[in-house]
């Protein structure tokens, strides 16, 4: 039931993680805050296809 899904920062769109999930935890996207390069800052990341 794990899946890889890649974390995207909802404010630049750069693609900066990459994770894994269980599907049955969590059905829907997940978000979670991760420090942006891009940005400088950390931002809020949701998944990705
Ligand atoms: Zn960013």
């Amino acid at each position: 039931m794990r899946v890889n899904v890649t974390l995207a920062c909802t404010e630049c769109g750069e693609r900066n993680y990459i994770s894994k999930k269980n599907k049955r935890n969590n059905p829907e996207r997940i978000e979670m805050k991760k420090y942006c390069a891009r940005d400088g800052k950390h931002t809020l990341h949701r998944e990705t296809k």
